[in-house]
């Protein structure tokens, strides 16, 4: 028994799903299994509501526990062992269990916290809790029970086949399990907000495509060399995808010669919108997803929102759109794309920067405007000369 290393993990809010319920954790059961494959023998089973993970022994604790957290629709994860659904055998493995954290934490005191989950088991959970605290007591001869503020609360949770011991629940990023949710092409820039923006759509579950203009060669091959670097940083989270590479220097080119200097901003993301817009039904992507934020700058005014939005018929989706920067800045920092976006490398959008920008454009206004442009080839002919790169996990060797 116990040759191998158990992960018991408990899915958020996929439990709340109803009808969907076996679905949800199907997917999410699917996932997990994709993250830890590339550890070896790993296999991923579901019962009663949670998942199991059965690992080799070999396998890095920490590596795996890394590896399913990174799966959407995670709550928790406890490190358990297993024992036989009986007072003697789960006060065998316990004895063990805290031997074991005694040498490895030095903890002192503790309390057991059972769960009756096979209300057919003949002793009730208050009762388990006594008497596998009574067998640690007597195996374990330092300890001393706490039941206010012990070092360790010991879960024993008893199931019809097996029984499951545990002292750790490691947070998951909750969410829902991707490919749940419909699928968006998101606008990936090489700054802080985008990939942000993009790793939350696809924690509720979106799958993910994605474009990024470029203005080579005002732009460089290193500027883009980081996109996709930060791509494959979120893919790591919603797995490998396209990533659609444009160049908007035809279009800025045309929109600097025929349209007001404060306007070229404006003109460029609406423009932006559109592509995005004819790749996303190109590909069966229902929405765009923007990192766009209400008043970071002038192009996120709620005047300029307005004017960009209307360029475009899909729903854009804008999960960062209330959030303070600090904030975004630090879930760049937990999801680990922070330190490549800030690397100084040059935009398309900076490329052409007006010295004043408008701040509050006129729909009717930046129209008339854009009349002097034939949109709907710039369009097609940007779309048409498209690269795609596939981007895979990073770390994932390929
Ligand atoms: P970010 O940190 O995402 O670059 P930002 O604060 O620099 O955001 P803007 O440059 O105004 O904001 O862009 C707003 C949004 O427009 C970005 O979050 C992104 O979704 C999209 N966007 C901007 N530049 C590009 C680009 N070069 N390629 C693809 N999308 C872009
Ligand atoms: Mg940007």
């Amino acid at each position: 028994m116990n040759e191998k290393q158990i992960m018991i993990v408990r899915c958020g809010e996929v439990a709340l799903k109803g009808m969907n319920k076996p679905y949800f954790e199907r997917m999410l059961a699917d996932r997990i299994k994709r993250l830890t494959h590339r550890l070896g023998d790993v296999s991923v089973t579901r019962h009663e509501g949670l998942i199991f993970v059965h690992a080799d022994k070999e396998i890095d604790r920490q590596e795996l526990i890394k590896d399913i957290s990174k799966a959407f629709g995670v709550d928790s994860i406890s490190p358990a062992i297993e024992a036989e659904p009986d007072l003697d055998e789960i006060g065998k493995a316990a004895v063990e269990y805290m031997l074991d954290l005694i040498e490895k934490d030095g903890i002192k005191t503790f309390k057991v916290e059972a769960k009756r989950a096979d209300k057919s088991f003949p002793v009730k959970s208050p009762e388990i809790s006594r008497i596998i605290g009574a067998k640690v007591l007597i195996g374990c001869k330092v300890l001393k029970v706490d039941v206010h503020d012990p070092d360790c609360t010991l879960h024993v949770d008893v199931r019809k086949d097996r029984a499951y011991i545990y002292h750790e629940k490691i947070s998951g990023f909750g969410g829902l399990p991707l490919g749940t949710n419909g699928k968006g092409m998101s606008l990936l820039s090489g700054g802080i907000d985008s990939p942000v923006a993009t790793w939350m759509m696809a924690k509720r579950g979106m799958l993910i495509e994605a474009v990024h203009f470029h203005s080579y060669p005002y732009t460089s091959q290193r500027a883009q060399e980081k996109v996709e670097e930060l791509a494959s940083l979120v893919a790591v989270y919603c797995g490998r995808f396209k990533l659609h590479v444009i160049n908007l220097l035809p279009i800025q080119e045309q929109i600097v010669t025929n349209c007001p200097e404060d306007e070229t901003t404006i003109h460029v993301r609406r423009f932006m919108m559109r592509i995005a817009e004819k790749l996303a039904e190109k590909t069966d992507c229902g929405f765009l997803i923007t990192g766009e934020n209400l008043g970071q700058v002038a192009s996120q005014t709620a005047e300029a929102l307005v004017v960009t939005n209307q360029a475009v018929q899909l729903p854009v989706l804008r999960p960062l759109i209330a959030m303070d920067k600090v904030d975004i800045m630090d879930k760049a920092q937990e999801i680990g794309t922070y330190e490549t976006s800030i690397q100084p490398f040059e935009d398309c959008c900076t490329v052409f920067l007006p010295k004043h920008p408008v701040t509050k454009p006129k729909l009717d206004r930046i129209l008339k405007s854009e009349s002097a442009l034939d949109v709907d080839k710039l369009v097609e002919d940007a779309v048409n000369s498209e690269e795609i790169i596939e981007i895979y996990p990073a770390g994932s060797g390929q």
